[in-house]
């Protein structure tokens, strides 16, 4: 048995049935044996006939002995009948199933279903029922497995062809994992566990197939990352410490550790033969522009251009105000592609722009890309083939995100990467103080937020999670109703509004009023979580603070405490199941530890089940076993060498037909 034919190769499985099972996200045969019972039933109570009462659940096996078909006054057909065995007999009753009575007679089965009384006597009522001619049960008289459905498979088809599956696989493991039950045996006990105390035992076996779903990811990316190490460049950068340290010496500020730890991690890269291939995270404000600034420089002197893709339009705008800052003192120029034309002097220069600067319009503007730097986007795959297949060869890539990664989600999906972490901020930065504020207490926080804005000359965010008035979720407050209503309770202060339905010239608008101080309450969509660096902007409100995750709340919290202001985030909230979670925004201000919590909280489906965060969801695996995780990570690099080995291995990291991830 190939267990990457696709499932139309087990008998009784047609196209009618293949096509069906894709809903279910399975495919293989290999797809087809992962798919676990959400929930198991006992029906491995057996009894003599004759020891049988009513009122209770019951397997029998024997012989239908009589079955006929009856009309009732309601004018449907029920279908009566007798089992016998060696005990006794008993009557069965079915309901409008007139095609049993030939398909019964005389047949040895086995029963499974409730007794009551019908016309004075003991009778199961509709049991389910299994022919025994085959040499074991699998519906009846054990524990059943009972699988997600879909229209036209039931749980019972599935249950079938998976007991066939299981038969004919090999005992021999296909691939050893380190102290976990043998592969075969956690499939055949997971989806037919042959104790009744099935839920401890199991949970070993589920181990194992967990372990299965993290070494394939593992040994995915490791094969990625092995590929891409034996890419080769034909022109390594040559690092010039002078220069780098003059780049420095011009900085408005001094490094922080491990601004300049990362400086010399991705240097290091770029003067190696193979292309770069890097994550540098860092919290919101952490500096990371500065540290992809310098390698874009040294890019410059080697003779090559460097791209800076940002994930919007005003993020892109903002980089390429920095970048000029900065650049300008070495004459190296930076361009921003927005759409309109553009004229480029340098062959060697800096561009700026959002992913549309791959389309194939703006090939004529690359001429010799060295450097690719991404921000905060996360589905370097994509990227990384459209950016090969356009520039025709591997640049250095290194990218960027504040989105604290747990450790677990990190060594799983960036196995393919190397890692350099921005641990701590500029020593200047204050904390932002954050309050959770219940609705009784919003009123009084609008006294408070006016005197502050006037005492301080400060200016603030106010962030809501939707754009137009949700009908389902009326207490969601929307940004632009907010808008209004705002204007009426602060009439003293200029209010702007921002979110993404905005065309790019009113966007632009807004935001450099903004940052001019003509505006002082910015009301907003999140859209504001990623990147936008205004100094003077020192509290943010947060409305239904608990439709977000805390790690996307810290990101957003992040835009104030910016300059030497004393900063405040307020997260309004009505729901109070939250409250404990949103109330750990209080006290803890490392975005790690609070993707951690949120981890625990909510699951990382919850808190990264967006696609623009890519990252992927488990099947059986979660992010909360950093062990097992580890120990797939070791296994995939031990087996990598020797893979030849293990043939179905072989062809499941070839292939990415098997989603054992689910897609997202
Ligand atoms: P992020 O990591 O969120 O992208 P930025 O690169 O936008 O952060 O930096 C945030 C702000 O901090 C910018 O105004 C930047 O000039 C400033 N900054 C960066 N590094 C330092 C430093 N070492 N000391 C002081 N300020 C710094
Ligand atoms: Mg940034």
């Amino acid at each position: 048995m190939n267990l990457l034919s696709p499932v139309s190769a087990i008998p009784g499985v047609g196209t009618k049935y293949s096509s069906k099972l894709q809903k279910l996200g399975i495919f293989s045969i290999f797809d087809l044996l992962y798919h676990l019972p959400f929930r198991y039933e006992d029906r491995s109570r057996k009894a003599p006939i004759s020891t049988i009462q009513a009122g209770e659940i019951f397997t029998v096996e024997g012989l239908i002995t009589s079955i006929k078909n009856e009309f009732t006054k309601s004018g449907k057909f029920i279908q009566l009948a007798s089992i016998t065995d060696s005990s006794g007999s008993i009557n069965v009753i079915w309901f409008n199933q007139t095609f049993l009575v030939k398909s019964l007679k005389n047949r040895r089965v086995s029963l499974y279903g409730k007794v009551e009384f019908y016309k004075n006597k003991p009778s199961f009522f509709s049991p389910d029922y299994e022919f025994l001619d085959g040499e074991s049960n699998i519906h009846t008289g054990r524990i059943i497995p009972v699988y997600p459905e879909t229209a036209g498979v039931s749980s019972r088809w599935i249950r079938s062809k998976i007991f066939n599956l299981l038969q004919n696989l090999p005992d021999t493991d296909p691939w050893p994992a380190p102290d976990l039950p043998n592969w075969k045996k956690s499939l055949t006990n997971i989806h037919f566990p042959s104790s009744s105390d099935y839920e401890l035992p199991a949970m070993n076996y589920k181990l194992r197939l967990a372990f299965d779903e993290l070494f394939l990811l593992q040994l995915r990316a490791y094969d990625a990352r092995v590929k891409w190490t034996k890419t080769r460049l034909a022109h390594p950068f040559k690092i010039s410490d002078t220069d780098l340290r003059k780049f420095c010496s011009l900085l408005p500020f001094t490094l922080t550790g491990s601004q300049v730890s990362s400086i010399s991690q991705i240097l290091s890269d770029l003067a190696s033969a193979r292309p770069m291939n890097r994550l540098l995270e860092g919290d919101v404000g952490s500096g990371k522009t500065v540290v992809a600034a310098a390698a874009a420089h040294q890019a410059h002197l080697n003779g090559f251009q460097s791209i800076f893709l940002a994930p919007t339009q005003i993020l892109a705008y903002q980089h390429f105000q920095t970048l000029t800052t900065l650049f300008k003192p070495f004459g190296i120029e930076v361009s921003l592609i927005t759409g309109n034309s553009l004229t480029i002097k340098q062959f060697n220069n800096v561009i700026v722009g959002t992913h549309a600067l791959l389309s194939d319009k703006n090939k004529k503007y690359l001429h010799n890309v060295g450097l690719v730097i991404i921000d905060e986007q996360h589905r370097f795959g994509v990227l990384q083939r459209r950016l090969a297949s356009m520039l025709g060869n591997s640049p250095h890539v290194l990218t960027m995100t504040a989105t604290p990664i747990p450790r677990s989600v990190a060594l799983t999906m960036f196995g393919d990467l190397d890692l350099s972490l921005i641990s701590e901020k500029p020593q200047n930065r204050i904390r932002v103080k954050t309050w959770l504020i219940p609705e009784s207490k919003r009123t009084s926080s609008y006294t408070w937020i006016s005197s502050q804005l006037k005492s301080t000359g400060s200016q603030m965010y106010w962030v809501c999670p939707f754009i137009n008035q949700s009908e389902t979720i009326q207490s969601v407050k929307s940004a632009a109703s907010e808008f209004t209503r705002l204007k009426n309770i602060f009439p003293e202060f200029k209010i702007g509004l921002l979110h993404g339905k905005l065309k790019s010239t009113e966007k632009t608008k807004v935001i450099n009023d903004f940052r001019s101080g003509d505006i002082q309450i910015l009301v907003c969509t999140p859209i504001v979580e990623i990147g936008l660096d205004i100094q003077n902007a020192s509290i943010m409100v947060i409305e239904a603070s608990e439709r977000f995750g805390l790690a996307s709340l810290h990101q957003l919290r992040g835009r104030v405490g910016r300059g030497d202001l004393p900063s405040f985030c307020l997260l309004f909230t009505t729901d109070q199941k939250n409250d404990s979670r949103l109330r750990i925004m209080q006290t803890i201000d490392s975005g790690t530890e609070l993707a951690e919590a949120d981890l625990k909280f909510r699951g990382a489906g919850e808190i990264y089940g967006t696609a623009q965060h890519g990252i992927p969801q488990f099947k059986i695996a979660t992010y909360n076993d950093l062990t097992l995780i580890t120990q797939a990570k070791t296994q995939a690099e031990t087996i990598y060498p020797g893979l030849s080995q293990y043939p179905v291995l072989q062809e499941l990291v070839k292939t990415d037909k098997i989603a054992f991830v689910q897609p997202n």
